[in-house]
């Protein structure tokens, strides 16, 4: 993580974001398939879409046009995701959510930067987001390109640096680990960076959780 993260989130910014409104209009109240805007009730629905996901019962739910007028005048997402930018991990149709039900922020790796965390801390603080989920996967690409890193010494080109640098102390902690070391790395870091955003007081408002997606039966399970 940059180490000047928490400097970078001034209250001033925080303010000009809050300042923007999300309810222009008169709210219109959401569907009534809604859950309760509470973190276990988010992530009771999470999981359960997860299960429709991975069973190939998907509902796609909250896709219409009556949804869409609704959230032109509120968006009130249940869950804020950080996840990686693979494409077979799209967290919309992982937990089988809609629109308006999860502000996502994703980078290779779920490494987090500084418009990362502001983009979560204006979920948790001004959308009133009760859940963040940090969401890793199996074989990572970023994770991948970290361990062969540290394999072959190679150097990290360009702007893959921020992402391999992110990744390292996870790879490192894990190396010796008996059995897959991309899938103890992956886990690894993918706990650590939910511990950084626990730690972080920007969102003591929100309750924090990791999870593990597997690529092949498309199950989500939640990281101790
Ligand atoms: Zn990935």
């Amino acid at each position: 993580m940059v180490p000047n993260r928490r400097a970078f989130l001034t209250a001033t910014a925080v303010g000009a974001l809050a300042a923007a409104p999300a309810t222009p209009a008169a709210a219109t109240p959401g569907p009534s398939s809604r859950p309760p805007h509470t973190a276990p009730a988010a992530l009771d629905a999470l999981l359960a879409g997860n299960r429709r996901y991975a069973t190939g019962r998907p509902r796609h739910p909250h896709g219409d046009r009556r949804q869409r007028h609704v959230l032109a005048a509120e968006q009130r997402p249940i869950a804020a995701v950080v996840g990686c930018i693979d494409s077979r991990v799209p967290p919309e149709l992982v937990f089988d959510q809609g629109l308006g039900d999860l502000l996502c922020t994703r980078t290779a790796g779920q490494v987090l930067d500084e418009a990362v965390l502001a983009s979560v801390q204006y979920g948790v603080e001004h959308l009133r987001i009760p859940l963040v989920l940090v969401l890793g996967h199996e074989r990572c690409g970023a994770v991948a390109a970290t361990l062969e890193h540290l394999r072959t010494g190679a150097p990290v080109p360009g702007h893959l640096r921020l992402l391999v640098a992110e990744i390292i102390p996870a790879a490192r902690r894990t190396r010796a680990v008996p059995g897959d070391w991309a899938e103890h790395a992956m886990r690894a870091h993918t706990t650590w960076v939910r511990d950084a955003i626990r730690a972080d007081p920007a969102f003591t408002p929100a309750h924090v959780a990791a999870a593990r997606c597997d690529l092949g039966t498309g199950l989500v399970s939640l990281l101790p």
